[in-house]
């Protein structure tokens, strides 16, 4: 009688753990980016013209600085090249141009949350790419894709929906590369990734220790210490290295 009662709570134990981990899985945030990275990713093969090149979720390594940075998808066009970062949110997201956090509500009744801008991370990202380029004045756009979620709270150029993506890419047929030029690129940034190559493990221990040198006001690029400088905008943390190393930062104001 006893062992059938212990593996009955044996049972139920397990169960109980099984359910808990897969209501995890079916609400992680890592899960739902990779579903909105993929409906991008066919999105954008939509709009790709004869020999286009899309490059999806790639790690690029910057063995100088130790640091990296994880692109979503970066499409290689004769109209251009375009560094897209993809975010698949529920609910509503606030933000604009300017502001360096903005917020997501999730759920009217919850705490807002707040998040680093994706137009911003995809700038860091885009420095990554034209650093490893050979061609600095090819122009390089910034694309932000909000796959589901309500962005009407969102005032920012670079940020699109399904929809106003499509309209875009409609709109926005010019060559401005060579098919050569263009294949040139793709294959500098493919062969970069793949000599480099680095764990997401390894990515996410680089983006924490970057992460650590900022609390500390130390420069992430060139390990100079930041100053308080005064700007245009405000007051921001810029590297004591400046005109060399022009890393600079936001003061976060709350
Ligand atoms: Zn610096």
């Amino acid at each position: 009688m006893i062992p059938i009662i212990i593996g009955a709570i044996v049972g139920v134990f397990v169960l109980i753990c099984l359910i808990t981990l897969l209501r995890i899985y079916f609400r992680s945030d890592s899960r739902k980016g990779k579903k909105g990275e993929k409906r991008a990713a066919t999105l954008l093969k939509k709009h790709m013209m004869h020999g286009d090149k899309l490059i999806n979720d790639v790690i690029l390594y910057d063995e100088e600085t130790k640091s990296s940075v994880q692109i979503d998808h970066i499409l290689f066009s004769t109209r251009g090249i375009y560094v897209i970062e993809t975010k698949n949110y529920s609910g509503k997201i606030y933000g604009t141009d300017k502001q360096s956090i903005w917020t997501h509500v999730y759920d009217e009744n919850k705490p807002a949350m707040q998040f680093y801008s994706p137009v911003k991370q995809n700038v860091i990202h885009i420095s990554a790419v034209k650093k490893i380029l050979h061609n600095p004045l090819t122009t390089i756009y910034n694309i932000v894709i909000f796959t589901s979620g309500d962005i009407s709270g969102v005032e920012c150029r670079y940020v699109y929906t399904p929809v106003t993506l499509n309209n875009f890419f409609k709109t926005h047929t010019e060559a401005k590369l060579s098919p050569v030029a263009r294949d040139k690129m793709y294959e500098e940034i493919s062969e970069y990734a793949k000599k480099n190559q680095i764990s997401k493990r390894q990515h996410i221990k680089n983006v924490e220790k970057t992460q650590k040198d900022l609390d500390n006001k130390i420069c992430p690029r060139c390990k100079g210490h930041l100053v308080k400088r005064v700007g245009k905008y405000g007051e921001f943390w810029g590297c004591e290295n400046y005109p060399e190393c022009r890393f600079a930062m936001r003061i976060k104001n709350k």
